[in-house]
């Protein structure tokens, strides 16, 4: 059977050239064909040329992702195996294929495959697809994996939520090889750090911030340091080993607490844990008139669609307030902003806003985003989601 044709509407087709790829229903004219899900389809201008090749979802609001841009070519085992090689060469050349490191192969997007999310964890693999194309290739996948990375075990892991925006039936379980039968222990610039890769928050670790902890982590030497949503750990860790004075960690999660526990004893660190909530918690420290040398703050991601976002970013505002307020002068403040939908622009403006009103200056000393093995495709920007910035907070009145 021939190839669906999915033609675009006129003047449509820019971004696609461009090598854009997702495709949203209002830029379709019509469909030559009657693809099922899943299917793969070649995307044509309205003027008759063929423009990519991708897999057609009628119950996704991305009606068609594109993965290539050669259109008479399949997407086929080889082109699967060539994009992850590309990807693998990428983490190679960071420096981040140690066997028992742990990095982000496949990112998404990033990496010209879009909803593929490749995370490695010394010799596991833990795997999410968030689109019903890649899903029904998940075979192909793994056997791609197989022979580029040769894993002990592949995991499969799901978004909540996910499944239903695509029509996915996919349930997280072992896909391949052995299961990991508890917390997987994986190296991050000198420290041992346990990732629950089958029951852990996305999946298992946030590997995304390795560079911004290491950063923080300096800036820590010889201070007090609050690491609110610190997760398994991750930032409190990293400002225990550079001789922070001492650290406390909050999070509202027990399982967190518990590998985070886990991981400071592992390391041989002191770090006082403690179950809170972190708004109220914040506010608590602050009228107890407790400061900090350096306050961390990592939270989850608050605007999860456009219309969430002004309540996000009155959370920010809370969150930055609250955190300027327990700073020491010259104290340290860390910032992330895990949203996509908010840019770095407005999370500056926020921070401007509230330091002025709080009479404090502020130093930005870095203003990042994910770590280099979260790739972010200049045709597909909207896919980088993190922002941090490490900042210098000093008192106006002196
Ligand atoms: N900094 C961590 C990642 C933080 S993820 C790292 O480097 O690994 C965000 C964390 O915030 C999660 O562990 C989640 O349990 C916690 N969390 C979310 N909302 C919270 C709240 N209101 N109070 C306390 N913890 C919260």
């Amino acid at each position: 059977m021939s190839v669906a044709h999915v033609v675009l509407l006129p003047k449509k087709a820019r971004p696609f050239y461009g090598r854009h790829p997702w495709v949203f229903p209002g830029a379709i004219s019509h469909i030559e064909g009657d693809p099922e899900d899943g299917d793969e389809v070649i995307l044509i201008a309205h003027g008759g040329q063929p423009v990519a090749r991708g897999f057609f979802n009628s119950q996704s609001k991305l009606r068609v992702r594109l993965y290539s841009w050669k259109p008479e070519l399949p997407i086929d085992r080889a082109f699967f195996h060539e994009k992850i090689s590309e990807a693998v060469r990428l983490r190679d050349d960071l420096g981040l294929m140690d066997p028992d490191g742990a990095c982000r192969l496949v990112n998404s997007e990033g990496d010209g495959l879009s909803g593929l999310t490749i995370d490695r964890f010394g010799g596991w693999l833990t795997v999410q697809l968030t689109s019903l194309g890649l899903a029904k290739r998940k075979d192909m996948i793994v056997e791609c994996l197989l022979d580029i990375v040769r894993p002990r075990g592949i995991y499969l892991r799901t978004e909540k939520g996910v499944s239903q925006l695509e029509g996915l039936d996919l349930r997280d379980g072992p896909v391949w090889g052995e299961e990991p039968t508890g917390p997987v222990r994986i190296k991050e610039a000198g420290l041992e750090i346990f990732a629950h890769l089958t029951e852990g928050q996305k999946t298992g670790y946030y590997l995304d911030q390795r560079d911004n902890r290491q950063l923080a982590g300096r800036l820590a030497h010889g201070r007090t340091v609050l690491d609110a949503f610190c997760y398994s750990g991750g930032f409190a860790l990293h400002a225990a080993k550079s001789g922070a004075k001492s650290v406390v960690a909050l999070d509202q999660s027990e399982g967190a607490l518990d590998l985070a526990r886990k991981n400071a004893s592992h390391n041989g660190f002191s770090i006082e844990f403690h179950k809170a909530e972190v708004f109220a918690e914040l506010a608590r420290r602050k009228e107890a008139g407790e400061k900090y040398g350096m306050v961390i703050l990592d939270p989850p991601k608050f605007a999860r669609h456009r219309g969430a976002v002004e309540d996000a970013l009155a959370g920010y505002r809370r969150l930055q307030t609250l955190g300027i307020e327990l700073l020491e002068p010259e104290g340290y403040l860390v910032i992330c902003c895990c949203s996509g939908l908010i840019a770095m622009e407005q999370l500056e403006e926020i921070v401007q806003q509230v330091s002025t009103t709080l009479k404090r200056e502020v130093q930005l000393l870095s203003r990042t985003g994910a770590a280099p093995d979260h790739p972010i495709s200049i045709t597909c920007r909207e896919s980088g989601y993190l922002k941090c910035l490490i900042m210098r907070v000093l008192d106006k009145s002196r």
